[in-house]
This record gives structure tokens, sequence and C-alpha cells, in this order.
């Protein structure tokens, strides 16, 4: 079935707010698709409603034009073939496929039926047009499962080109693509948001078109500019949404903040090191914002163990020498008593420590200090910014650890933060093209090095095929005292399977190196993985076998050696991340990355990456480029979270220009009241970006 669309169906009334309501109707809705396949289309769109199924983009194109003779028919293609049928081979047992054997005047093939169906009962002597994939069986040219079979004379009912979506079992092309068909119809003549000459420049057609050409095309495969145009619409839409959020929150004037450095020389003093240069430099583009009317709005970006507490802490001390509050809030109650610990032992004023657990009486002494203003620093979980908490004059407000995205909302800290300054601390080296999806331009400072005397970490790659030698090396090591980490891969497909490997991984190690080896992993129970981890910690064991077990929470500063088997299946920010697990300590380290012997282009110029940089914002950055952004989140699913129409990889660029797009447009318009301004109301509206929308009402 194809997706014919008069254009003249199309209305061409100016948008007003009600013809769009049809796209965000459910599936059931359209013409000729019931709960059944709405189901399915849901489950393979991921979304319930005609939007969804719109912004469904085909993932390749299957070209039918291609017409070879069966001599010359490639098997491994797609080709439709004309024939006439021969004969046909009944199965003798239900295993067995039936096949029709078919003839043109250069050869014979066959066509395979595992499932019988009505096309089947076709008498010898039909002339048949057959479309689909050819393969090769028995020195035969076959066709299993003919993608389309018609008679001859109904050839126009095979598509020359026909989309490949990405499908859930049960669901057929064909029912996406009536859908589709169906769909369409309702998409209403938008204005153009564009900018004309932009347009022009990048020979876009509008959005209908493109739309229809890439879920409908009717000639060939669609050119990428109509992808490009679909994926900048949806770009845009979201700087446009970031921006006027971030927008707002800025608005809220903030206060000007400035100190004497009194209580800040202390706590420098009694930390006893000085700042490292990205420390400094990260509080000098703080104290900036500290001091300007304008909201700080910051994330301090650094790799773990990069020093971000200090910065933090003397960012906190800034408020607290101008006479207002600072608040920092970190994601659980284990880290905010950490966090406690280390403000207290540096700070000249009080800390309190306000978690979930904190009831009573000491909780009713802890509100009333902070509305009074006599708690000038506080630490806590979220419980800092619930309703019951009123603060005298919060100024700046620390967040930590902050993995996840889309917090704008939280920016805000509810009631309490309207003039508030906010820095928000991540160990996680998020991508420039993922902080621009995410945060818009919010600002960054990111500390680039570790504090002074931790030595480098030596990375060398080393294939399977040579374990001898590299087992002859760890064996000098132990032997000289190092502890070691030997860390096998998950592969999500099966831990048992896994833990299997690993399992294996210790009982050869063991033999080898004897009680000095142990094992922990993700299938152990709690109490023996966390025995083995102490046992490594206390250096009973020496060498350590794990899954990414060790990846989070193990501080072993004696340990010098990691390896790693089968790097190329880790993600690179996570093997960052786990040979960070070693050079905390005084003796030289390294990382040993084993790999599979025949690894591909790609995986051996990330694992070079890897070797030559320690760099995290680079190997983060660069990681996104060579895979999608889903590896840099811990995802491990490629694309931009979020985004349905716009490739992390290929539109990158256009996000940039997305990102100046909205800038100016933001800048001559700041309410989008203007012709240009209208328009992208409605593509805000399309793409679902209408709580940014609210600020204009607001605002
Ligand atoms: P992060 O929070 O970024 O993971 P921390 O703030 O916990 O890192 O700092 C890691 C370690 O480095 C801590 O022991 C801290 O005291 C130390 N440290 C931080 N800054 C410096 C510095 N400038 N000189 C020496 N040590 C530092
Ligand atoms: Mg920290």
């Amino acid at each position: 079935m194809r997706c014919h669309i008069a254009r003249s169906l199309l209305p061409v009334s100016p948008v007003n707010p009600d013809s769009l309501a049809p796209l965000f109707a459910p599936l059931t809705s359209l013409r000729g698709i019931g709960p059944a396949v709405a189901a399915l289309i849901a489950r393979a769109a991921g979304g319930d409603r005609v939007i969804d199924l719109l912004f469904h983009l085909p993932e390749s194109y299957l070209d039918r034009t291609a017409r070879p003779t069966i001599r010359a028919a490639n098997p491994g293609t797609v080709a439709t073939l004309a024939v006439e049928v021969v004969r046909h081979e009944r199965p003798a047992t239900s295993r067995q496929p039936w096949r029709i054997i078919v003839r043109d005047d250069t050869g014979v093939a066959e066509l395979v039926f595992f499932r019988f169906t009505r096309e089947t009962q076709t008498p010898p002597g039909t002339k048949l047009l057959v479309s689909g994939k050819l393969d090769m069986f028995n020195n035969r040219l076959t066709m299993p499962h003919p993608d389309h079979l018609v008679p001859i004379e109904q050839a126009e009912r095979i598509p020359a080109i026909e989309p490949v979506w990405p499908l859930t079992a049960g669901l057929w092309p064909r029912q996406v693509a009536s859908g589709l068909a169906a769909a369409l119809e309702l998409v209403p003549e938008f204005p153009e948001w564009h900018d004309p000459a932009l347009l022009k420049r990048e020979k876009w057609p509008p959005f209908n078109e493109a739309l229809r050409t890439v879920q409908c095309p009717t000639a060939g495969e669609p050119d990428r500019r109509m992808r490009a145009r679909l994926a900048y619409d949806e770009l845009l839409a979201g700087q446009v949404a970031t921006a006027l959020i971030r927008g707002r929150v800025r608005a809220r004037a903030g206060q000007p903040l400035i100190g004497d450095s009194s209580l800040r020389d202390v706590a420098l003093k009694r930390f006893g090191f000085p700042p490292t240069a990205s420390q400094e430099k990260a509080l000098r583009e703080i104290d900036a914002d500290l001091a300007s009317p304008r909201r700080m709005l910051r994330l301090l970006q650094g790799d773990v163990g990069s020093g971000k507490t200090l910065v933090a802490l003397l960012a906190m001390l800034r408020a607290v020498e101008a006479g207002k509050q600072a608040a920092l809030m970190a994601p659980t109650e284990v880290l905010a008593k950490q966090h406690h610990r280390t403000l207290s032992a540096l700070c000249p004023v009080p800390v309190a420590l306000l978690t979930g657990s904190v009831k009573g009486k000491e909780r009713a002494r802890l509100l009333r200090g902070i509305k009074d203003g006599t708690i000038q620093m506080v630490c806590g979980t979220h419980a800092l910014f619930q309703d019951a908490v009123e603060y005298r004059e919060l100024a700046v407000a620390v967040i930590d650890e902050q993995h996840r995205f889309g917090v704008t909302q939280r920016l805000t800290l509810g009631a309490k933060g309207e003039r508030t300054d906010v820095l928000i601390m991540t160990a996680t080296p998020i991508p420039r093209t993922l902080l621009l999806t995410q945060w818009g331009e919010m600002d960054v400072s990111r500390l680039t090095e570790k504090p002074a005397g931790r030595l480098p970490i030596r990375t060398t790659l080393h294939s399977l095929g040579t374990m001898p030698t590299v087992l002859e090396g760890i064996a000098r090591k132990l032997d000289e005292g190092a502890q070691v980490y030997w860390v096998c891969p998950l592969v999500a497909e099966s831990e048992a399977l896994d833990v299997a490997a690993a399992t294996e991984r210790f009982v050869d190690l063991k033999l080898r190196f004897g009680d000095r080896v142990g094992l922990a992993h993700g299938q152990q129970t709690a109490e023996l993985r966390d025995a083995a981890l102490a046992a490594f910690a206390r250096g009973e064991i020496r060498l350590l076998v794990a899954t990414t077990v060790v990846e989070v929470g193990v501080d072993v500063p004696e340990a010098s050696i990691m390896v790693i088997e089968h790097a190329e299946r880790f993600g690179l920010a996570q093997l960052h991340q786990l040979r960070g697990r070693v050079g905390r300590g005084a003796d030289a380290s390294f990382c040993l990355l084993l790999h599979e012997d025949w690894v591909n282009e790609t995986a051996r110029r990330r694992l070079t990456l890897l070797r030559d940089t320690d760099d995290g914002f680079m190997i983060a950055d660069e990681d996104f480029r060579l895979r999608g952004g889903g590896d840099a989140l811990g995802t491990r699913q490629a694309g931009l979270p979020g985004y349905k129409l716009a490739d992390a990889v290929e539109h990158e660029p256009l996000l940039h220009m997305a990102n100046r797009d909205a800038a100016v447009l933001l800048s001559r318009d700041p309410k989008l009241e203007m012709e240009r301004g209208q328009a992208i109301r409605v593509l805000l509206r399309l793409f679902e970006r209408t709580p940014a929308m609210r600020t204009l009402a607001a605002g």
C-alpha cells in the first residue's frame, strides 16, 4: 500500500492551534487503524499518538527498481524479478518449506515459503512480478518470502522505493505505510519558521514536503536534505525552548555578591594546598558570575578527584562573606554526610547537615536557624529545598553530581531560589553537543587537571592473542608487590554468560597465581562481593578479577595496574572511569587494554584515543562523535536523548547552527511576536516544547 496524497487535499488556511490537535490524537483516530495495530505501532514508534507515527522515520530504504534477469541477479541483494511459475514443490512434512519453481528466459529460481499463504496458490504458467531479497541455496537462486508477489499486469503495486521503518514483532511495513498515509493527510500547511535565506542556502523544502518525501518517497531514495530539514526543525525547537527557559531563570535579577576573602583565606589555609590552575580559573569565572547582578547558572565539570569540592566551598563562602547563606545539595544521604565532613573540616563557620533522616527537635532547630540566618552554611539532600525549609537569604546553591538531564525545572529551587546563584557539579564529562541540546547555553567551567602529585597512568593496547606475554608482565609486577584489577566486560545480553567468563578467567589466573587472586561480580551475594573487595583493599588479595562492579566506589590507592579484557566492548567514558581507579597512589600506574585481534577501524581509533589522552572531556567529545550520544550517558543507546529526527553525529553541525539561530531570533524578537516568531510558536507546539512558551506568557 502506498501513501498517495494529493496536495489539494491539504488544508491551506493558516494554522490555528486547533489544527495541530489531530496530530496529538491517539493513533486509533486514524482511518483504518484499529486498537491492535495502534498498539503495535505505538511500541515501534515509542508513543501512541499520530505525531509519534509521523516522526517515526525510516532507518533505510529499499530500492525495488533493480529488475535483473535470473542469471544476472545477485544473491544478497534486493531485486524485482519477472517470472513464470513452473511448478510447486509441496512439503512432505510440516517442517519443510513450500517451494515455487519459477523461470525466465535466462534460468530457474525458487520462491521459498516457510509459512504458507494464499500466495502459494499460483498455478503453473502464471506470470508474476516478485520482489524481495535474493539468496543462494544449493546452487540455485532463491527468494525466501518475497516482500511482493503480484500478477505481472499489476506491476504498479510494487513501489519503486520502499521505506524500511523500525518495526516490532507482528507489525508489517504496509500497516505503517497506510497509517502514515492517513496521518500525513492531517498535517496542516504550516507557516515557514525558518529564515528564507537559510532555506535558499541549504536548498531545504517546506516542512510538509520534507516529511512526506522522507516517509513516502515516490521517486528514488530521498535526498539527505529532506532529513536535514526535519532535523533542523527539531533542533531549532529545542534550542529556542532552552534559550527561553534559561532567559527566564536569568531574567530574575540575581544579586551582586562581593566578599573580602576573609573566610576564604582561612579555609585555604586550613586546606594546606594551593588551588590548581583549573580550580583558580573556575573560581575566577564563578566570582565574575557572583559579582554580576545577573543570576549565575553554571556547570562545574571535572573528573572524579579533580577537586570540585574545594571550588564549591570557596564559592559558598563568598555568600557568607556577603552576609548571606549558602547550601550544598548532594544526591544521597551518604554523599551529603561526606560533604558535610569535608566542609566542616575547612569551613571557618559551622556547617549544618539537613537530610531526610534528621527529625524532631534537631530538625526544628535547623529550620529555625536557616530561617533566622544563624545557620549560614548548610549541606544536605533534596530535603534542603522542601517547602518547610525557609531561608533568610539563600545566595548560593551548589548541586552536586547532577548526571541527570532535564534539570532545568529544578534550577529554580522551588520558591527559595528566585535570586539564588546556582552552581551544578558533575563528574560526567558531558560532550559539548549534549550540553547544547540539554542545557542550551549554560555556562561551563571545567576542571581539566588533577591536583598535583598524581602520576600519569601509562595506557597500552594489547591484542588478546598476546595474552601469554601480558601474563608474564603481570607476574613480574605481582612479584614486585603491585596490586592488580582485572576487569571482564558485561555485555548486556546475558549477565550469566559474562559472569561465567569472569569466573573462568578467575580460575585460570588462580591456577597461575594461586591464592593471591580474588573474584567480585554482580551475581555474588553482597556479603561475598564486599568481602572480596575488602580483602583487596587490605592487600590480602593482590589480583582482583571483577566485572564492572569496581567502577563504582572502590578506592584502593595501592592498586596500580588495571587490566581490561575486551576493552572494545566498553564505552570510552566507562574505560576512562575504570582507568581512574588506578593512579591514586604513589606508584607509577598502568592500564592495559586487551582487545579482540580483529577489532574494526572505529574500535581501534577509540582505543588509540584513550591510550593517547587522559583528558576526560576530549574523550567524551570524541566518543560522542564516533559512536553517538547514548554511550556518554551510560544508556548504551545511540542518538540524542529526547530527539527523534535529529541524529547526534550526522546533524551535529546543524545543532550549532540552531543554537546561533535561536540566539539571534530571540535577541530580535524576545517574545516571539513578529511574523517569524509566530511561526516559531507553531514549531514549538509541533515539537512539544510548549512549557518554554509559558515563560513568554508569564514574562
Ligand atoms: P571531586 O569532588 O572533584 O571528585 P574532591 O573535591 O573530592 O574531588 O577532591 C579530590 C581530592 O583531591 C581530595 O582529597 C581533595 O582534598 C584533593 N584536592 C583538591 N584540590 C586540591 C589541590 N588544589 N591540591 C591538592 N589536593 C587537592
Ligand atoms: Mg565529589
